[in-house]
């Protein structure tokens, strides 16, 4: 018999991301795990996701990132046109013994209506949990649908009728942690990094006040809404009702002197890895509960603490004095102060305790066993770390 799983990543971004990517990143780690304890997978995705699989389905082209950012009679044709896809690749096979959906509030809603013509489902929950109050606070997952979150603390979070549906957490992983304590240090910088879409969520206003406040740099990676590079935003924007495009304006860019603070839009690849590794510390101001955190587990991974607010899952991410300093949400000063100790800290101790919990196989490990769960409690159990062992 073989296992087979299919993975839906979303139609939003190729896997893994040329850039920007939170899920994708994630997924773009835990599929080859999977596929090396012998699971089959095949990912629903965009025509330009490189990651070797067993088996693709995909209805764009290219990921559907910019139309996240446009009005709701726009972009949910796009969620539909590629859920219904996948519906119709489930019903066409019969191989499929799992799905491991991580679409938004679509999946979900899709997915547990489908009865014997879906598989057992797993939903990982990527997103603020007090979203979509009138979805979460009701929501049904036919016996057959189950959740999990990707930290404790997100869950905390969820109302009473998802928390029922949860198996549990699963921390995010990133293949900069395999050997991360083998590797050596390197030279470490005079800047700060905030890694991440500039939103408010994410604090990059906070993160610039405080350069000009203490003299720190700030270097802030990421893009404003669909916008990847500064240029784009040189002039005025199409979007500038844009709510990222407006904080951007409103917030940010005032403070942006090109010295203290830079903007240098979206890096990937090594650019990316070396300004996060050569960074004193990565910033992660947040104004929100934030979930799962993936550029907190890969600063770690790549040697370099992680200073923000105590709040949502980054308790759990970051030990606070040995590979990080966690301060009170909203405590500006705090933070400061913070950032500037923070060189104290030790990469060599950051970089192992992501190789100790962060890395791509411990996450595989730990879905496994949650898939084992889905299909006990939705009454068709298999054994999936005997299937996945023997290659079955
Ligand atoms: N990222 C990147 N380049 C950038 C900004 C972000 O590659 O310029 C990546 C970052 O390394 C991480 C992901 O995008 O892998 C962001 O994921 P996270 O979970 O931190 O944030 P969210 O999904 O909430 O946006």
């Amino acid at each position: 018999m073989t296992m087979t799983v299919l993975v839906n990543a979303g139609p939003w971004l190729p896997v893994p991301p040329p850039g920007y990517g939170g899920i994708e990143n994630v997924l773009a780690a835990l599929v080859p795990e999977l596929r090396r304890r012998g699971v089959r997978v095949v990912l629903a995705t965009v025509g330009s996701s490189t990651l070797p699989v067993d088996d693709r389905v995909a209805v764009f082209p290219d990921g559907r990132f910019a139309d996240l950012q446009r009005p709701y009679n726009r972009v949910m044709g796009v969620a539909a046109a590629h859920l219904h896809r996948v519906v119709r690749e489930l019903r066409r096979r019969d191989d499929v013994v799992l799905v491991h959906d991580h679409q938004e509030a679509f999946g979900p809603t899709v997915l547990s209506t489908l009865g014997r013509d879906c598989p057992p489902v797993l939903h990982t929950l990527h997103w603020d949990l007090r979203k979509h109050p009138e979805l979460y606070g009701d929501i049904d997952g036919g016996g057959s649908l189950f959740v999990n979150g990707v930290s404790f603390a997100q869950l905390t979070t969820a109302p009473p009728a998802l928390r029922a549906l949860s198996v549990g957490h699963v921390h995010l992983s990133t293949p900069l942690a395999v050997d991360a304590e083998r590797r050596p240090g390197v030279a470490k910088g005079d800047h700060l990094v905030l890694m991440g879409r500039v939103t408010r969520y994410k604090g990059q206003a906070v993160a610039a006040r405080m350069a000009h406040r203490t003299g720190a740099e700030v270097v802030l990676a990421g893009p404003v809404g669909p916008h990847h590079r500064p240029e784009e935003l040189a002039g005025p924007a199409v979007d500038e009702d844009n709510p990222d495009v407006r904080y951007f304006r409103e917030e940010v860019e005032p403070l942006i002197d090109g010295r203290r603070v830079r903007w240098v839009g979206t890096v990937a690849g090594e650019e990316r890895d070396n300004l996060v590794a050569t960074a004193r510390a990565s910033l992660v101001p947040i104004d929100w509960e934030e979930p799962g955190g993936t550029a907190v587990v890969e600063s770690l991974a790549l040697g370099t603490p992680v200073v923000g607010f105590r709040r949502g899952c980054l308790p759990e991410l970051v030990e606070h004095g040995r590979t990080g300093l966690l301060v009170d949400p909203g405590d500006e000063d705090a933070l400061a102060t913070a950032a500037g100790e923070a060189t104290a800290l030790s990469p060599d101790d950051c970089r192992r305790e992501a190789a100790r919990r962060f890395t791509p196989s411990r996450m595989a490990d730990r879905y496994l066993r949650l898939y084992e769960k889905v299909l006990a409690r939705s009454g068709r159990p298999l054994r999936v770390h005997d299937a996945a062992r023997n290659g079955a």
